[in-house]
């Protein structure tokens, strides 16, 4: 096959953000190649292995209604009892706290602001949306009460989004070339990024262009940058998303002298099914996550407590409560919910592939477990002795909580006391990496000087600089599409 090798712009990778910068890209009308590293079974690299779920701002259910949902059925509008707007002082705020004040003001500032107007713009790309019934609601009165921030995903999830994204991208005449990796970027004399070396099929390829963009994943799936960034044992985590994440776009950028940015030693990492693959599953995706804990307590294989699993909404604990079971003995814990909170746990328990075991009492599931009997009843019987009166619901950050424990748990402490108990067992699986390269407000990715590098942009999980330690859920994809959206378009002005 003939490989044509001169383009306006090249898009590196095809995840949602590579997407969104070529759809963008080639709305100004210019010639856009995306190159991704994958085969076309494997594309939409970590983008395919979500929830699809987006955090972004809007005046709630009506307002929704007016554009993004514009499809949503009468029966599923009925059937929302409440689903709350989300303001920009609300998502800067939450953005804020959760990264420790350590989210880059600017690009957090773009993040926030563009939000709506991005989702709006996915939708005349005809990408699809609905309400995340499944997982970010609680049903109160039989009605849908939303909550925490993230309430919207993509039709078909993230599969959906993918081949929502890719349709999109066939419509607008982009081409997709697969089985081939960024290698190197090609650059002239002057610095100015002027195309890149590709390995594929076929070997080495140079593809010439006015812009590149980089948007080709973080280092998540390098056991080799994890532990030199991360720390000692990462290698030992499970991945689960892509394998092809592999800091490809950022090792070829730092080689040119661009600057490293954000929170090296920190990523998005998340209890998940201790009998996981390696690496993502295709078809299990995400529900190897358990990230019902809050309404149940999580404990070692001593049987001890080491997290407050009610600190906040799941949607702002998840992603750094990973980390906290990699430290544990044998990157090891365990879920234990009672016979009053089981029936309330996310569908991802109900899989075929959950490594569980039930009892009686907390020593027969310690038993089942093989893990230390006395340890997890000195555990429980402290736990329920702890926990205060109050009027318990999930739905709200509702205070009822634990007085006087070491590790307490802030809200939803329901006292385990009712068999059969039931636990699951789960490690660590590491989501993305947060540090990356620095870009600024055009999504140029700069040099060591903080000047831009000419013809180079990046977008999404390679930028650094936006995470740090924590990350408020749904925000990857959004970021993704933000910036994806700006660098292309950037990039295609650039090349006119
Ligand atoms: C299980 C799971 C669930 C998640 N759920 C959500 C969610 O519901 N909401 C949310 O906001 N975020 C979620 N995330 C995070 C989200 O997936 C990421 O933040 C987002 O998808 C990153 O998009 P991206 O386009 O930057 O990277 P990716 O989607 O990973 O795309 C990167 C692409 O680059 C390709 N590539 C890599 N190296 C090269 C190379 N050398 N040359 C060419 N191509 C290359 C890869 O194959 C891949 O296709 C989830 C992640 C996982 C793993």
């Amino acid at each position: 096959m003939t490989v044509q090798t001169d383009w306006d712009v090249v898009v590196v990778g095809a995840g949602n953000a590579a997407m969104c910068a070529a759809l963008s890209a080639a709305e100004q009308g210019v010639k856009v190649l995306v190159l991704e590293k994958a085969t076309k079974e494997d594309r939409g690299g970590n983008s395919t292995f979500t929830a699809g779920g987006f955090r972004f701002c809007h005046d709630g259910v009506e307002d929704l209604r007016g554009d993004i949902l514009d499809d949503m059925t009468p029966g599923e509008y009925d059937s929302i009892g409440n689903l709350p707007a989300f303001s920009e002082e609300q998502f800067m705020d939450t953005l804020m706290r959760i990264t420790e004040h350590q989210c880059d003001p600017d690009l957090a500032q773009i993040l926030v602001s563009k939000s709506r107007e991005t989702m709006r713009w996915m939708r005349t790309h005809k990408i699809r949306f609905i309400p995340m019934f499944g997982r970010q609601s609680f049903k109160i009165d039989g009605k849908h009460h939303f909550y925490g921030g993230v309430n919207i995903e993509a039709v078909g999830g993230g599969w959906g989004l993918v081949d929502m994204l890719m349709n999109a991208a066939e419509r607008m005449g982009i081409t997709v070339l697969y089985e081939t990796g960024l290698r190197e970027l090609i650059q002239d004399e002057k610095g100015a990024v002027t195309g890149v070396r590709a390995f594929g099929p076929d070997g080495y390829v140079n593809f010439s262009a006015k812009s590149v963009v980089l948007a080709c994943g973080g280092f998540e799936s390098n056991p080799e940058m994890r532990v030199r960034y991360l720390g000692q044992g990462w290698e030992l985590c499970r991945v689960r998303g892509t394998q092809h994440n592999t800091g490809d776009g950022i090792n070829a950028a730092l080689k040119i002298g661009a600057r490293p940015h954000g929170g090296w030693s920190s990523c998005h990492a998340v209890q998940w099914d201790i009998s996981a693959p390696p690496y993502g599953d295709r078809v299990v995706l995400d529900n190897f996550q358990k990230h019902s804990y809050p309404i149940g307590i999580v404990v070692n294989l001593d049987g001890k407590r080491f997290i407050d699993e009610g600190a906040d909404y799941r949607n702002h604990t998840y992603a750094k409560y990973g980390k906290e079971v990699m430290k544990q003995p044998q990157r090891t814990a365990i879920q234990i919910f009672d016979e009053k909170t089981h029936g309330m746990v996310r569908d991802e328990y109900r899989i075929r592939e959950v490594t569980k075991a039930s009892g009686e009492t907390i020593a027969e599931l310690a038993k089942a477990l093989d893990i230390n009997v006395d340890g997890l009843e000195a555990t429980v019987r402290e736990f329920n002795a702890a926990c205060q009166p109050g009027e318990y619901n999930p739905s709200i950050l509702d205070g009822v909580c634990t007085k006087g424990l070491e590790v307490p748990k802030s809200n939803w402490a329901l006292p385990i006391d009712q068999g059969p108990f039931h636990g699951y067992v789960v490690t660590c699986g590491i989501t993305f990496t947060f540090g990356g390269l620095k870009i600024n407000t055009d999504a140029q990715v700069l040099d060591l000087t903080d000047r831009p590098i000419p013809g180079l942009y990046a977008a999404g999980e390679l930028v650094g600089g936006i995470f740090f330690q924590n990350y408020p859920g749904g925000t990857g994809l959004l970021n993704g599409s933000v910036f994806g959206k700006l660098a292309g378009a950037n990039a295609g002005q650039a090349a006119k």
